[in-house]
């Protein structure tokens, strides 16, 4: 058991000061409430810093290049891999791809190991809270196969079903992928369990870990999956950067997923020969800067501790419950508090959420609307739409305690008080 550190001494006013940002003053009169980072999260000035030094002092590309500099931004570059590798604590740098993000790293998954192993009859065994980014690649991947998607169901209260794993996971699942943590419903799911069970059955096992690893120590030894994809600007990184962990041989018998410069160790009129991990997975001039920005995030989040933020994250949510509930004619979507990350949408009775949106905006509270890249999962709930709040460690009590005051405004504007 992790000891949590109390959350009395976490006092996020501390960090919010490297946040320039965080400072905006709204329509001239009420600051900033960024409630918006399950979308993407802002960055501190040490990592705004490490890119402008970057360009500034140690730009050049990478790799290829036979000059001091060039030598300079392939050390920082793959002290980034390294940094991202001792975080997640995976066994070696050929473990870590660099790609744009988590929709490209499961776009890879997709198409080199999908294309690869996956045959028509062939079946892919996803949830139904995905995000579109865990669907929509596996739906290409049936059209070009001829395999099928299957979804685990989730409850009313949004946690997997997961008695049904016992006629979804068969001799043909080929593949289970689901979210670590909901978007949505905040709901962290039993990957250790699915895991177990899809490895007994013979499929590999993908987690969609864009709201896990921002908040959270991942248990990547216990999670045991075959990959695992994350994204840089949902951590305090730059966009443009993500994750794609894979389990070494897996990535090393794979075919690479695009074609070009770097991932070559030869090529000729006939054909090519593909380089060595990671060099394989990652064609083209990559994301230099944005890596090594991630590299920086990462320190500066291991520094607080993820713990703590986990921590006063689920102080937040615990209140936000409480505000919501004080309100009134609000209704929760996702399990209890206990249950869930650091994350709250809810729909108002007779209120679209783009209306309750719109005014939290009018009150300074950035919060996001509408089916936030999850379709399906809305649809499983009978709701066309919903407004999500979602924490991170610059966020404070007094922000949770402006949504109460805003939606007590919004009632009285639509007259439901
Ligand atoms: N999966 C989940 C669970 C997400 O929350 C998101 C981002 N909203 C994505 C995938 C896609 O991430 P990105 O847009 O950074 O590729």
């Amino acid at each position: 058991m992790t000891t949590v550190p109390d959350v009395a001494t976490f006092d996020p006013e501390i960090y919010r000061a490297d946040f320039p940002i965080l400072s905006t003053v709204l329509h001239g009169r009420v600051p900033l409430a960024y409630l918006d980072n399950a979308a993407t999260t802002q960055r501190p000035r040490q990592v705004i810093d490490a890119l402008v030094n970057t360009y500034e002092k140690h730009y050049a590309n990478v790799h290829r290049g036979i000059h001091w500099l060039s030598d300079q931004s392939t050390d920082l570059y793959e002290e980034a891999r390294e940094n991202v590798r001792d975080f997640l604590g995976a066994e070696t740098r050929e473990e870590i791809i660099f790609t744009r993000g988590t929709t490209e790293s499961i776009n890879l998954i997709a198409r080199s190991w999908g294309d690869w192993q996956v045959r028509e009859g062939d079946e892919i065994l996803l949830t139904e809270m995905e995000h579109h980014s865990n669907i929509v690649p596996w739906q290409q991947l049936s059209q070009r196969t001829g395999c099928r998607i299957r979804f685990l169901p989730i409850t009313d209260e949004g946690e997997i079903e997961l008695s049904a794993l016992d006629t979804l996971l068969t001799e043909r699942t080929k593949m289970v992928s689901l979210t670590a943590v909901s978007n949505v419903l905040g709901t962290v799911n039993p990957v250790e369990e699915i895991t177990r069970r899809a490895h007994a059955a013979g499929a590999l096992v993908t987690v969609d870990a864009a709201q896990a690893v921002p908040h959270q120590t991942v248990p990547l030894r216990e999670w045991d999956a075959d990959f695992v994809v994350f994204s840089g600007h949902k951590m305090l990184g730059p966009s443009g950067i993500g994750v794609l962990y894979g389990r070494a041989e897996l990535l090393d018998a794979m075919p690479p997923f695009m074609g070009g410069g770097s991932m070559i160790q030869r090529v000729t009129l006939e054909g090519y020969e593909p380089a060595d991990l990671p060099a394989k997975f990652e064609a083209g001039t990559p994301s230099i800067v944005p890596a090594i920005g991630l590299g920086t995030a990462i320190n500066y989040l291991r520094n607080i501790g993820l713990e703590a933020i986990q921590a006063h994250e689920q102080r937040l949510t615990q209140r936000a419950h409480e505000v919501l509930a004080e309100v009134g004619g609000v209704q929760l979507l996702g399990p209890a508090q206990e249950k869930k990350a650091g994350i709250v949408s809810f729909v108002m009775d007779g209120i679209h959420a783009h209306d309750v949106a719109q005014i939290l905006d009018r009150h300074g509270i950035a919060v996001r609307a509408g089916h936030h890249c999850a379709m399906p999962l809305h649809k499983r709930l009978r709701v066309s739409a919903s407004t999500r709040a979602s924490f991170y460690l610059y966020n404070t009590l007094e922000e949770v305690e402006r949504i109460g005051e805003a939606l007590h405004d919004l009632k009285h504007i639509f007259r439901r008080e």
